[in-house]
């Protein structure tokens, strides 16, 4: 992952820290959700699809801060649903970074701008942006017109007020490489986030949109195309080089879902974010009661086109903290 120079020291600290305690499954980061309800209702979402009910449900502050205390993770990305509709939500984020955990609030950032008041720039803390590409793809993406526009003004606002901005994109069968190295182009020179996170879509059986998602040839084919001619160097990528690696088919390796677990209203969800077997009631039974053998490619048949980083993003870093070479590599490429 390339991070700043304090998260990645205190990343370093916390893997020696697991392997003196002889830990074999700990968190890297959380995947928070506190809500699930959202203000968009994008045809790829797998999330917004629960009763109402459900959506009109919001977790507590007390519950969402003991989750991640109890896990012990460094990083926590808060996603759902919408996180800016939760009314607690500046409390979670300013409880968390009073721990020093990590932070990504994610967000689709209809509500951004209107909101920066609530918050305080923090190296602890970073807005995550989804953006999925130029205006007309990402407003069709989203399903509402004006959407990139609220977006990127709610980008410069935040930078102008010293905030750290990272952007989150997700690509679909329908995006070339060109229109991969434009938006990050975009990103990286013209809106100049300071890092930006990419991912094939995971096809989520409740996304009413069942065509566009990529399978394993088709996103080493994109990323391939996409990130040749040196350009993957220039890009502020927040991903490991053993990741990108792997979106391009350059290794292959297994997932690793225990490393960035989920925990939503209904508990820590079995396996992971993208999946839902069941729910545990704290991350120990989660660890303990799941068959993790049982989950990834060539597993479960769910997991066949799945390269989402939520599984393989924890493989990459722990293979690149067990070798020399890698650990250089990622060091040279922060
Ligand atoms: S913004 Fe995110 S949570 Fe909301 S509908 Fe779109 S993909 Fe789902
Ligand atoms: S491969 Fe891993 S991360 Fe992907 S859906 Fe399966 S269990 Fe989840």
């Amino acid at each position: 992952m390339s991070v700043s120079f304090r998260q990645s020291v205190r990343m370093a600290a916390y893997l020696a820290e697991q392997k003196l305690r002889r830990r074999e499954k700990f968190p890297l980061l959380v995947e928070l959700e506190p809500l699930f309800q959202c203000n968009l209702e994008c045809a790829g979402c797998g999330k917004i699809q629960h009763p109402d009910h459900v959506l009109h449900r919001r977790m507590s502050v007390e519950q969402a801060v003991g989750a991640i205390e109890e896990c012990g993770a460094p990083m926590v990305s808060i996603a759902g649903g919408e996180p800016l509709i939760h009314p607690e939500i500046d409390e979670i984020v300013r409880q968390l970074v009073g721990r020093k955990k990590f932070v990504y609030l994610c967000t689709n950032a209809i509500l951004m701008e209107r909101k920066l008041d609530r918050f305080e720039p923090s190296p602890y803390f970073a807005w995550a942006v989804h953006i999925d590409g130029l205006r007309e793809r990402h407003d069709e993406s989203v399903c509402r017109e004006g959407v990139f526009d609220k977006a990127v003004a709610a980008v410069h606002a935040a930078k102008a007020r010293g905030f750290r901005v990272t952007t989150n994109t997700t690509f679909f069968t329908h995006d070339s490489p060109e229109a991969v190295r434009r938006v990050l182009d975009f990103l990286n020179d013209e809106l100049e986030v300071d890092q930006m996170m990419i991912s094939p879509a995971y096809a989520y059986e409740k996304a009413p949109d069942q065509e566009h998602f990529l399978g394993v040839r088709q996103t080493h084919e994109l990323f391939r195309a996409a990130f040749a001619d040196g350009r993957r160097k220039r890009w502020r990528l927040n991903h490991s080089p053993l990741f990108l690696d792997f979106l391009e088919g350059k290794v292959d390796f297994g997932c690793t879902a225990w490393g960035i677990p989920s925990y939503s209203l209904f508990g820590w969800q079995r396996p992971c974010y993208l999946m839902s077997d069941g729910y545990a009631r704290t991350y120990k039974e989660l660890i303990e009661t799941t068959d993790w053998e049982a989950y990834g490619r060539g597993r479960d048949q769910r997991c066949e086109n799945c390269m989402a980083h939520c599984g393989y993003e924890p493989t990459a870093v722990l293979q690149t903290t067990r070798s020399l070479k890698q650990s250089l590599r990622a060091i040279v490429q922060s």
